[in-house]
Protein backbone atom coordinates (compact mmCIF):
# COMPACT_ATOMS: atom_id res chain seq x y z
CA UNK A 1 0.00 0.00 0.00
CA UNK A 2 1.02 3.52 -0.46
CA UNK A 3 0.86 6.28 1.85
CA UNK A 4 -2.57 7.80 -0.05
CA UNK A 5 -3.73 4.63 0.54
CA UNK A 6 -4.27 6.17 4.24
CA UNK A 7 -6.21 8.03 6.35
CA UNK A 8 -4.56 8.08 9.80
CA UNK A 9 -0.74 7.01 10.91
CA UNK A 10 -0.56 5.47 14.42
CA UNK A 11 3.01 7.27 15.31
CA UNK A 12 4.11 5.05 17.87
CA UNK A 13 3.55 1.44 18.54
CA UNK A 14 5.84 -2.02 18.80
CA UNK A 15 3.72 -4.66 16.79
CA UNK A 16 6.96 -5.31 16.66
CA UNK A 17 6.77 -6.82 20.16
CA UNK A 18 7.64 -10.41 20.98
CA UNK A 19 4.32 -10.66 22.74
CA UNK A 20 2.57 -10.18 19.63
CA UNK A 21 4.47 -12.69 17.03
CA UNK A 22 1.30 -14.83 17.25
CA UNK A 23 -1.38 -12.01 16.56
CA UNK A 24 0.77 -9.99 14.56
CA UNK A 25 -0.55 -10.82 10.86
CA UNK A 26 -4.17 -10.04 11.71
CA UNK A 27 -3.19 -7.18 13.42
CA UNK A 28 -1.03 -5.37 10.67
CA UNK A 29 -4.37 -6.46 8.70
CA UNK A 30 -6.75 -5.25 10.57
CA UNK A 31 -5.18 -1.34 10.91
CA UNK A 32 -4.88 -1.83 7.48
CA UNK A 33 -8.43 -2.80 6.45
CA UNK A 34 -8.91 0.64 8.44
CA UNK A 35 -6.93 2.57 6.56
CA UNK A 36 -4.36 2.61 9.26
CA UNK A 37 -0.42 2.93 8.79
CA UNK A 38 1.83 2.61 11.48
CA UNK A 39 5.52 3.42 12.96
CA UNK A 40 6.66 0.54 15.16
CA UNK A 41 9.62 1.69 17.66
CA UNK A 42 12.52 -0.79 18.79
CA UNK A 43 13.49 -0.64 22.02
CA UNK A 44 16.43 -3.03 22.09
CA UNK A 45 18.51 -5.17 19.88
CA UNK A 46 16.23 -7.84 19.41
CA UNK A 47 13.13 -5.91 18.67
CA UNK A 48 14.68 -3.42 16.92
CA UNK A 49 16.54 -5.99 14.57
CA UNK A 50 12.42 -7.67 13.98
CA UNK A 51 11.06 -3.66 13.28
CA UNK A 52 13.69 -3.80 10.25
CA UNK A 53 12.37 -7.18 9.21
CA UNK A 54 8.67 -6.04 9.68
CA UNK A 55 9.28 -2.83 7.74
CA UNK A 56 10.56 -5.45 5.19
CA UNK A 57 7.47 -7.37 5.16
CA UNK A 58 4.33 -5.14 5.56
CA UNK A 59 5.74 -2.26 4.07
CA UNK A 60 5.21 -0.18 7.51
CA UNK A 61 7.11 2.55 9.06
CA UNK A 62 10.05 1.96 11.96
CA UNK A 63 12.07 4.21 14.64
CA UNK A 64 14.70 2.62 16.12
CA UNK A 65 15.89 3.16 19.67
CA UNK A 66 16.48 2.07 23.39
CA UNK A 67 14.42 1.89 26.41
CA UNK A 68 15.52 3.65 29.15
CA UNK A 69 14.16 0.77 32.05
CA UNK A 70 17.28 -0.97 30.09
CA UNK A 71 20.01 1.49 32.13
CA UNK A 72 21.37 -1.61 33.66
CA UNK A 73 22.05 -3.61 30.48
CA UNK A 74 26.37 -3.65 30.11
CA UNK A 75 28.02 -0.92 27.69
CA UNK A 76 27.96 -3.54 25.07
CA UNK A 77 24.65 -4.94 24.48
CA UNK A 78 24.30 -0.76 24.65
CA UNK A 79 27.22 -0.40 21.95
CA UNK A 80 25.46 -3.12 19.75
CA UNK A 81 22.74 -1.25 19.80
CA UNK A 82 23.93 2.08 18.70
CA UNK A 83 25.83 0.38 16.10
CA UNK A 84 22.87 -1.61 14.64
CA UNK A 85 20.60 1.71 14.64
CA UNK A 86 23.47 3.05 12.80
CA UNK A 87 24.06 0.47 10.24
CA UNK A 88 20.00 1.11 9.48
CA UNK A 89 20.25 4.55 8.96
CA UNK A 90 18.52 4.74 5.74
CA UNK A 91 15.78 2.65 7.33
CA UNK A 92 14.32 4.62 10.09
CA UNK A 93 12.62 7.73 9.89
CA UNK A 94 13.75 8.89 13.70
CA UNK A 95 16.20 7.60 16.82
CA UNK A 96 13.70 6.27 19.31
CA UNK A 97 12.68 5.53 21.57
CA UNK A 98 15.30 7.12 23.64
CA UNK A 99 14.79 8.61 26.85
CA UNK A 100 14.40 9.16 30.92
CA UNK A 101 11.66 7.13 33.27
CA UNK A 102 11.43 7.69 36.98
CA UNK A 103 10.43 4.52 37.98
CA UNK A 104 13.86 3.15 36.47
CA UNK A 105 16.74 2.86 38.55
CA UNK A 106 20.08 4.94 38.16
CA UNK A 107 19.15 8.37 36.61
CA UNK A 108 22.44 9.37 35.94
CA UNK A 109 23.27 6.42 33.77
CA UNK A 110 19.95 7.06 32.39
CA UNK A 111 21.04 10.31 31.24
CA UNK A 112 24.43 9.10 29.61
CA UNK A 113 22.69 6.33 27.50
CA UNK A 114 20.08 9.46 26.46
CA UNK A 115 22.45 11.75 25.30
CA UNK A 116 24.56 9.08 23.28
CA UNK A 117 21.33 8.54 20.81
CA UNK A 118 20.69 12.09 21.08
CA UNK A 119 23.89 12.54 19.55
CA UNK A 120 23.52 9.46 17.34
CA UNK A 121 19.87 11.55 16.00
CA UNK A 122 22.37 14.58 14.67
CA UNK A 123 24.94 12.44 13.54
CA UNK A 124 21.97 11.29 11.06
CA UNK A 125 19.77 13.82 11.04
CA UNK A 126 16.67 12.47 12.25
CA UNK A 127 14.27 13.48 15.04
CA UNK A 128 13.62 11.39 18.21
CA UNK A 129 10.87 10.12 19.59
CA UNK A 130 10.70 10.41 23.70
CA UNK A 131 10.35 8.15 26.34
CA UNK A 132 9.96 10.68 29.45
CA UNK A 133 7.59 9.77 31.42
CA UNK A 134 7.61 11.60 35.10
CA UNK A 135 11.04 13.44 33.50
CA UNK A 136 9.35 15.67 31.11
CA UNK A 137 11.29 18.76 32.21
CA UNK A 138 14.60 16.91 32.87
CA UNK A 139 14.11 15.51 29.58
CA UNK A 140 13.60 18.58 27.56
CA UNK A 141 16.19 20.47 29.21
CA UNK A 142 18.35 17.65 27.59
CA UNK A 143 17.03 18.06 24.58
CA UNK A 144 17.47 22.15 24.66
CA UNK A 145 15.64 21.80 20.99
CA UNK A 146 18.99 20.66 19.39
CA UNK A 147 16.52 18.03 17.94
CA UNK A 148 13.43 17.98 16.94
CA UNK A 149 11.65 16.02 19.49
CA UNK A 150 8.62 13.77 19.63
CA UNK A 151 7.21 13.41 22.70
CA UNK A 152 5.59 9.87 22.82
CA UNK A 153 2.42 9.46 25.39
CA UNK A 154 2.72 12.80 26.38
CA UNK A 155 1.93 13.01 30.12
CA UNK A 156 3.59 16.37 31.30
CA UNK A 157 2.07 19.92 32.09
CA UNK A 158 0.02 21.88 29.82
CA UNK A 159 3.09 24.89 29.99
CA UNK A 160 5.60 22.42 28.96
CA UNK A 161 3.96 21.46 25.84
CA UNK A 162 2.61 24.41 24.63
CA UNK A 163 6.81 25.70 25.03
CA UNK A 164 7.78 22.00 23.21
CA UNK A 165 5.00 23.02 20.13
CA UNK A 166 6.45 26.65 20.42
CA UNK A 167 10.03 25.69 19.51
CA UNK A 168 8.37 23.03 16.61
CA UNK A 169 8.45 19.86 18.79
CA UNK A 170 5.79 17.59 18.65
CA UNK A 171 3.49 15.66 21.55
CA UNK A 172 1.75 12.65 21.03
CA UNK A 173 -1.62 11.73 22.43
CA UNK A 174 -1.86 7.91 23.03
CA UNK A 175 -5.30 6.28 23.65
CA UNK A 176 -4.65 7.32 27.08
CA UNK A 177 -6.91 10.14 26.34
CA UNK A 178 -9.84 7.53 25.72
CA UNK A 179 -9.88 7.69 29.75
CA UNK A 180 -7.45 10.21 31.73
CA UNK A 181 -8.58 13.33 33.05
CA UNK A 182 -5.37 15.08 32.47
CA UNK A 183 -5.29 13.62 29.04
CA UNK A 184 -8.40 15.17 28.02
CA UNK A 185 -7.56 18.28 29.54
CA UNK A 186 -4.47 18.77 27.28
CA UNK A 187 -6.47 18.04 24.51
CA UNK A 188 -9.01 20.41 25.30
CA UNK A 189 -6.39 23.46 26.39
CA UNK A 190 -4.03 22.98 23.08
CA UNK A 191 -4.60 23.59 19.81
CA UNK A 192 -3.74 20.98 16.81
CA UNK A 193 -0.70 22.43 15.87
CA UNK A 194 2.49 19.77 16.55
CA UNK A 195 0.21 16.78 17.50
CA UNK A 196 0.46 13.57 16.69
CA UNK A 197 -1.41 10.06 17.58
CA UNK A 198 -0.43 6.89 18.96
CA UNK A 199 -1.48 3.27 20.48
CA UNK A 200 1.84 2.32 21.78
CA UNK A 201 0.18 -1.22 21.50
CA UNK A 202 0.64 -3.56 22.85
CA UNK A 203 0.33 -1.45 25.57
CA UNK A 204 -2.32 1.29 27.08
CA UNK A 205 -5.41 -0.24 25.60
CA UNK A 206 -8.19 1.64 25.66
CA UNK A 207 -10.40 -1.64 26.39
CA UNK A 208 -9.47 -3.91 29.49
CA UNK A 209 -8.15 -6.94 29.34
CA UNK A 210 -7.69 -6.53 25.28
CA UNK A 211 -3.40 -6.14 23.63
CA UNK A 212 -3.86 -2.66 22.09
CA UNK A 213 -3.46 -2.57 18.42
CA UNK A 214 -3.06 0.00 16.16
CA UNK A 215 -6.50 -0.02 14.76
CA UNK A 216 -7.15 1.43 18.15
CA UNK A 217 -5.66 5.26 16.95
CA UNK A 218 -9.16 5.91 15.14
CA UNK A 219 -10.33 6.26 19.24
CA UNK A 220 -7.73 8.32 20.01
CA UNK A 221 -8.89 10.32 17.45
CA UNK A 222 -12.27 10.21 17.97
CA UNK A 223 -12.23 11.30 21.61
CA UNK A 224 -10.05 14.42 20.29
CA UNK A 225 -12.92 15.30 17.99
CA UNK A 226 -15.62 14.81 20.99
CA UNK A 227 -13.29 17.42 22.74
CA UNK A 228 -12.72 19.89 19.51
CA UNK A 229 -16.23 19.25 17.80
CA UNK A 230 -17.14 23.03 18.21
CA UNK A 231 -14.27 23.87 16.23
CA UNK A 232 -13.07 20.92 14.01
CA UNK A 233 -15.21 17.86 11.85
CA UNK A 234 -13.50 15.00 12.63
CA UNK A 235 -12.48 14.69 9.13
CA UNK A 236 -10.59 17.87 9.10
CA UNK A 237 -8.65 16.73 12.67
CA UNK A 238 -7.47 13.29 10.72
CA UNK A 239 -6.21 15.91 7.93
CA UNK A 240 -4.60 17.91 10.30
CA UNK A 241 -3.26 14.91 12.42
CA UNK A 242 -1.99 12.80 9.31
CA UNK A 243 -0.06 15.62 7.97
CA UNK A 244 1.35 16.69 11.60
CA UNK A 245 3.07 13.23 11.58
CA UNK A 246 3.73 13.57 7.84
CA UNK A 247 5.70 16.44 8.78
CA UNK A 248 7.40 15.23 11.86
CA UNK A 249 9.05 12.34 10.22
CA UNK A 250 9.32 14.05 6.75
CA UNK A 251 7.48 11.54 5.03
ZN1 LIG B 1 6.64 2.87 23.42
Amino acid sequence: MNLEDFKYIDSHCHVEDKSLNKYREDIVKRAFEKKVQMVTSGTNLGSCRRAVELKEKYGIYVTLGYHPGRVNADDNAIEKVYNFIRSKEKEILAVGEIGLDFDAENIERQENIFKKFINLSKEVNKPVVIHARGMEERSYDILKNDVISMYHCYSGSLELAKELIKNGNFISYSTLVCFSEHHKNLVKNLGLENVVVETDSPYLSPIKGEKNEPKNVINVIETIWELKKDEYSMDEITKIIYNNTKRLYRI
